[in-house]
């Protein structure tokens, strides 16, 4: 019988504080924080924080509470996945600057979707066994999006950035609302930063795009405004820079997060030292370098995980055969003309880019897993799992990735909650992933999901992707 379904209810003389206990018994729990592993554990869960962490043999299943029997399973904290956009879909149309397929879906039409479907987005993070994720920045609806989340139980904890401070301008996303915002002096930085304070981010983005228009000394200025009235704030700034000088520039004015790989070069030791020194972390998001390509190109390789557990809807629009060719704009025509040099791209990028993670995961610079979830063909959810594969080719052992999507991940989080997930140590949320099969010896298992846990709450995954539409 399944153990979850087999899950005992205390006798009756279970004491009311008790029975809100629940014990798993008998799983093996493995805590990538420290890679310590517990055999045959007892872990007893107590309202929604962990109680205590033992083998079985120093502590008896606790009388008179439930417990589930997790015999041959896996116990693991929460994954975490760093960067996700809740203001777009993942599907073909959710990024009009980028390919505006306005013509065949009006923007806007996109957007009514996709805040009409955010309580199906966060049942997919649980059914992944994310149990918390960052969103790195969105419109200032976005806020709105941390409080519903807040109050859905099956729904990860969202952390979020406002709106991107950025050097370029994206009118296409602009439906009054923009989640991208140029600005043009440190004085206009501080302002906006202000009128981010005041939403209580958990941090502050910046969009350091780079281009023959907009060298990286140029928006250098408002980046250090951005930074110095953010860290005024106690707030920290996380910031999209993917050439090795932008980022370098970026570090050095004070970013505490980079939220993306270095893609263009291979990182040099000063970069790797300034990056240890100031403690900064660095998110690499492989998995988004390849799926604009590869959907534009009809080469899309989502795996079985996306397939199964992502939006069909979304996943369906992403065939851009179904578009008529005068539809198309230029960029996926120009794609599907010549995929393998859109391919030829994306091995160039990994050759770079994986090599840069292991030179950094090596020299210690904590690393914290994350896909960029909502980008067209990065599906919310499942493409962690395509992330862990990326980041086994770069030559990540499984437990330094479950320590990057657990412990490292964490620190993205602020204050309380930072401190409090991404552990299973007594004190920490009960936000658990419950594994069929031992992702430290192969971290494919790490998607063998029976059951997730959040917030004390234990849901067999396969209840979770159950809800109807809304
Ligand atoms: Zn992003």
């Amino acid at each position: 019988m399944n153990p979850i379904a087999a899950f005992l209810i205390g006798s009756a003389l279970a004491t009311s504080a008790l029975a809100q206990k629940i014990s798993l018994v008998g799983g093996t729990v493995i805590n990538p924080a420290d890679g310590k592993i517990v055999q045959n554990a007892v872990l007893v869960i107590n309202g929604d924080k962990i109680e205590s962490i033992a083998s079985r043999k120093q502590s008896g299943v606790p009388v008179g509470s439930r417990w589930v029997e997790c015999d041959g399973k896996f116990i693991l904290p929460g994954y975490i996945d760093t960067h996700v956009h809740f203001f777009q879909s993942g599907d073909l149309f959710t990024r009009p600057d980028g390919a505006d397929l306005n013509s065949v879906r009006p923007y806007k039409d996109e957007v009514g979707w996709i805040k009409s479907h955010l309580a199906d987005t966060f049942a997919r993070y649980l059914r992944c066994g994310i149990t918390s994720v960052v969103d790195v920045g969105g419109p200032m609806w976005n806020f709105e999006v941390r409080k519903t989340a807040d109050s859905t139980a099956k729904a990860p904890r969202v952390a979020v950035a406002g709106p991107l401070i950025s050097s370029v301008s994206r009118e296409k996303l602009d439906l009054g609302d923009p989640p991208i915002v140029k600005i043009d002096t440190p004085d206009q930085a501080r302002e906006f930063v202000r009128k981010l304070a005041a939403q209580n981010p958990d941090l502050v983005k910046i969009w350091y795009i780079v281009d023959q228009n907009h060298p990286v000394d140029s928006f250098r200025p408002i980046v250090r405004a951005t930074v110095e009235e953010s860290h005024a704030h106690k707030i920290r700034v996380a910031v999209h820079a993917t050439e090795l000088e932008t980022a370098r520039a970026a570090v050095e004015e004070g970013a505490d997060v980079l939220v993306h790989s270095v893609i263009d070069k291979p990182v040099d030791d000063a970069f790797v030292k300034l990056l240890k020194d100031r403690h900064t972390i660095l998110c690499p998001t492989l998995v988004v370098f390849e799926r604009y390509g590869r959907t534009f190109a009809n080469k899309l390789n989502l795996t079985p995980e996306e397939r199964a557990w992502g939006n069909p809807e979304v996943i369906a629009s992403l065939d851009v055969t179904k578009i008529p060719s005068d539809k198309l704009p230029e960029r996926i025509k120009t794609a599907l003309a010549k995929p393998d040099e859109a391919l030829g791209r994306i091995k160039k990028t990994y050759d770079v880019a994986l090599k840069n993670l292991k030179t950094l995961e090596d020299a210690g610079v904590p690393i914290a897993a994350g896909t960029d979830a909502g980008n067209i063909g990065t599906i919310h959810g499942p493409a962690l799992f395509r992330e862990f594969q990326l980041m086994k080719e770069a030559g990540l052992t499984p437990m330094q990735i479950l320590q990057c999507a657990t412990a490292n991940a964490a620190q993205l989080f602020g204050a309380e909650t930072g401190a409090h997930i991404g552990k299973i140590e007594k004190g920490y949320f009960a936000d658990l992933v419950v594994l069929n099969s031992n992702p430290a010896d192969d971290i494919a298992h790490a998607s063998d999901i029976e059951s997730v846990m959040k917030n004390g709450v234990l849901y067999p995954a396969y209840t979770l992707l159950t809800a109807p539409a809304p």
